[in-house]
């Protein structure tokens, strides 16, 4: 018999966690698959893990992992995802963003054949237009300059088979950029759209810095596009200059003077050079950086107290 984790992390969502395990039992029940429900809290500062260990006192289904403190999505992720032991694994928020009634269809997309499901949000009315102005040119410039294509609104609700979930789980980085990763393995996929649904109660936890980041840790994790910047700038600056002094030349062939311009111009360059030079500088940081934390090999997170019976489905 095939199984199902549904591997979910929670930051401060002590509002949605108990709606949220009724809606799936609700959902999951029907389906005749032995299923797991992990929930893992990135350190929250309010009563989800509490509810999470109430709730496993009802429910055999569901395990909970507390992270040692606030790792951040993608970290909280990972620790689900590794600790999941399903054929096929969902990712899905614990805001009920993520509508649970998707499931039964992923789960018969993966029974078709498809190893992963991603998932594409059709509208948000929770974002405002400068998230939404954001995720646009994130999307855009990702895909022109990475070796992977990502789907526009595509989002961390997906299933994936036991295959490709081991795929992902091989690659050891630090910086976890999930949604590049999961297209990054390949294996045959489908795509399912959703209306994004209103939060369930609480606020949104990424801020503005924790979604640049995360588009960075993204960006830089598959492109190595901004180093090679440096190469087109300096040749078509080598070209202009070739092309002044040649200009130079045939003046002093042929008029016996050379135009002296003036400082302003000599100025204008000079602060521009060293200004293109000190944002290639910043970009070669970024990538030193990221070097940086990957040579450490720091554990992604550190598990402060897990409840539920993990490891196995019954
Ligand atoms: N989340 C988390 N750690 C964090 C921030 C968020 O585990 O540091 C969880 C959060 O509880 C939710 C999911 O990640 O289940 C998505 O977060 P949120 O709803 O704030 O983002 P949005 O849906 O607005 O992109
Ligand atoms: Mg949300």
């Amino acid at each position: 018999m095939k199984t199902i984790s549904v591997v979910i992390p929670a930051y401060n969502e002590e509002e949605c966690i108990a709606v949220l395990i009724e809606k799936l039992k609700k959902i999951l029940d029907p389906l005749n698959y032995p299923y797991e429900v992990i929930i893992v809290d990135d350190g929250s500062k309010d009563r989800t893990f509490e509810i999470i260990k109430e709730q496993t006192g009802i429910h055999k289904f569901l395990k909970g992992i507390r992270l040692s403190r606030n790792m951040g999505h993608q970290a909280a992720l990972d620790c689900g995802l590794k600790h999941a032991s399903g054929d096929a694994v969902i990712s899905m928020d614990a805001d009920l963003q993520h509508p649970p009634e998707l499931i039964p269809q992923m789960i018969k997309l993966w029974e078709e054949g498809n190893e992963i499901v991603y998932t594409q949000k059709l509208e948000n009315q929770d974002t405002t237009l400068m998230y939404k102005l954001w995720a646009k040119t994130f999307y855009s410039m990702f895909n022109r300059y990475s070796q992977i294509k990502l789907t526009p609104a595509g989002s961390d609700f997906r299933l994936m088979g036991r295959k490709s979930m081991d795929a992902v789980l091989s690659m050891p980085e630090y910086h976890k950029f999930y949604r590049g990763l999961v297209p990054f393995v390949g294996f045959r996929s489908t795509t399912l759209s959703f209306h994004v649904q209103k939060r369930f109660a609480g606020k949104r936890k990424y801020n503005f810095k924790q979604s640049m980041r995360l588009a960075s840790d993204g960006l830089f994790s598959f492109s190595d596009f901004a180093l090679k910047i440096p190469f087109i700038i300096g040749g078509a600056a080598m070209i202009i200059i070739l092309l002044y002094l040649l200009y130079t030349l045939i003046l002093l062939l042929f008029h016996g003077t050379v135009i002296i311009q003036g400082w302003t111009s000599v100025i204008a360059i000079l602060i521009l050079s060293i200004s293109i030079q000190l944002i290639f500088m910043g970009v070669l940081g970024v990538y030193v950086g990221k070097i940086y934390f990957e040579v450490k090999k720091r554990p992604v997170y550190f598990s402060d107290e897990k409840v539920g019976e993990l490891g196995k489905i019954q």
